[in-house]
């Protein structure tokens, strides 16, 4: 089995799994030309006996995640591109929000909207974020500042830039304090 990552952006309205590939428009709109030398990408394609398509799709932020008693919770509140590799990370987040706020709050309305509160704006700033690659944009960057590649990453990016980008990442999705320094 073979994963790659394309150039086409997820499908918002009818995000599938499991989606068969014709060969021909894989190879012409996405890897024809991932030739390395040491892999041949469109060859690697052409051999496989299925292909199947595997988008990335998140979701715009919701309005509102609680009617009345219910409400919502990891993916199904929050679908994120994975950039970040956090999807999990945040239902936990949102588990313990919620319980925290179940425990401080005799009325169960009352309780989710406390927990609606605290998690729908946090998680939507890391859809947002994730849209722009979030911490993996250091990608993209590289590519930028150097399209015909480099020998050293220390030519590409000032000291610091790396593990700021990081750092900034570690802070939106709840993995550090914001009174922590950003870069030690
Ligand atoms: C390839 C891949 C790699 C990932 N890597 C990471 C990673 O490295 N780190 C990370 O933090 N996150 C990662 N994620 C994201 C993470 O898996 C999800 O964000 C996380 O599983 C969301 O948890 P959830 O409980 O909200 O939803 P889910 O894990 O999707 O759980 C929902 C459950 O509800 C069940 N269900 C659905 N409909 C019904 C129904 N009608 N009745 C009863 N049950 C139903 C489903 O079968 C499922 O078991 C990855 C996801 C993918 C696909």
């Amino acid at each position: 089995m073979m994963t790659l990552r394309g150039r086409r952006a997820g499908d918002r309205e009818g995000g599938g799994f499991n989606k068969g590939r014709r060969r021909s428009a894989c190879l012409r709109e996405d890897f024809e030309d991932w030739r390395f030398g040491w892999l041949d990408v469109p060859g690697l394609i052409r051999g496989a006996d299925a292909i199947y398509e595997f988008p990335l799709v998140d979701r715009d932020p919701l309005p509102r995640w609680s009617h009345g008693r219910m409400t919502l919770l990891g993916d199904a509140a929050h679908p994120m591109y994975p950039n970040g590799s956090n999807g999990a990370s945040q239902a936990i987040l949102d588990a313990r929000a919620l319980v925290r706020a179940l425990a401080a709050h005799a009325d169960p309305v009352e309780a989710l909207a406390a927990y609606e509160a605290e998690r729908l704006p946090a998680t939507a700033a890391i859809v947002a974020a994730n849209r722009r690659n979030g911490p993996e944009q250091c990608l993209q960057i590289a590519h930028e500042r150097a399209p015909d590649g480099f020998d050293r990453i220390e030519d590409v990016f000032a000291p610091g830039e790396l593990e700021a980008i990081a750092a900034r990442y570690k802070v939106l999705i709840g993995l550090k304090r914001a009174s922590e320094p950003l870069v030690r």
